[in-house]
């Protein structure tokens, strides 16, 4: 497959799961976290997708669009290993759906990454809250939920809070 094909089916695979993740968490009320602005792609399309829902935003650092920057009160800027605790006792119960794209190229980091993720949020989230991921991430109190149809295994994760 060309390099264009790859990254148009990996990006339509990242929308189909947005969406789908945003219709899973439609009878929850609840805050969405998006782990990872980047240039805020993502961002952009959770806030297009769910116009009413608050969403907080991390990333260590603002290489975003311009137009896809979240105002400073949505924002937790710095290294989630430092803002992520401080955010999961501000939004005790209170999250319904978490996206989070902070992969790297390095990957022992990522599993760094994931293992720290799935060990702060449990706190934050609310019964039936999402966690959708690029990386594999273990979130205690969560089961697996099925990928929208087309995805490829393993190019995107979902669990389910119980
Ligand atoms: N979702 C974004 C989009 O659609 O544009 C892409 C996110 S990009 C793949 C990953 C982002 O995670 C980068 O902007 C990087 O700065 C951020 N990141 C990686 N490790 C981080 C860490 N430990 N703390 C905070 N941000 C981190």
């Amino acid at each position: 497959m060309s390099r264009l094909n790859s990254v148009i089916r990996r990006l339509q695979a990242q929308r189909d799961c947005l969406n789908a993740s945003a219709d899973m968490i439609s009878d929850l009320e609840g805050i969405v976290l998006e782990i990872g602005l980047g240039n805020g792609r993502t961002f952009d399309h959770l806030r297009e997708i769910m116009p009413d829902r608050e969403i907080y935003v991390f990333d260590r650092q603002i290489n975003a669009h311009p137009k896809c920057i979240p105002d400073d009160a949505h924002l937790f800027l710095g290294d989630i290993f430092e803002t992520l605790p401080k955010a999961v006792e501000q939004f005790k119960g209170r999250v319904a759906l978490v996206h989070s794209d902070v992969g790297t190229g390095d990957e022992d980091l990522n599993a760094k990454i994931a293992s720290f993720i799935g060990q702060t949020l449990p706190t934050a989230l609310m019964k039936g809250a999402i966690v959708a991921s690029d990386q594999k991430i273990d979130v205690p109190g969560t089961i697996a939920e099925p990928l929208p149809e087309g995805v490829p295994q393993d190019r995107y994760f979902f669990r389910r809070y119980q």
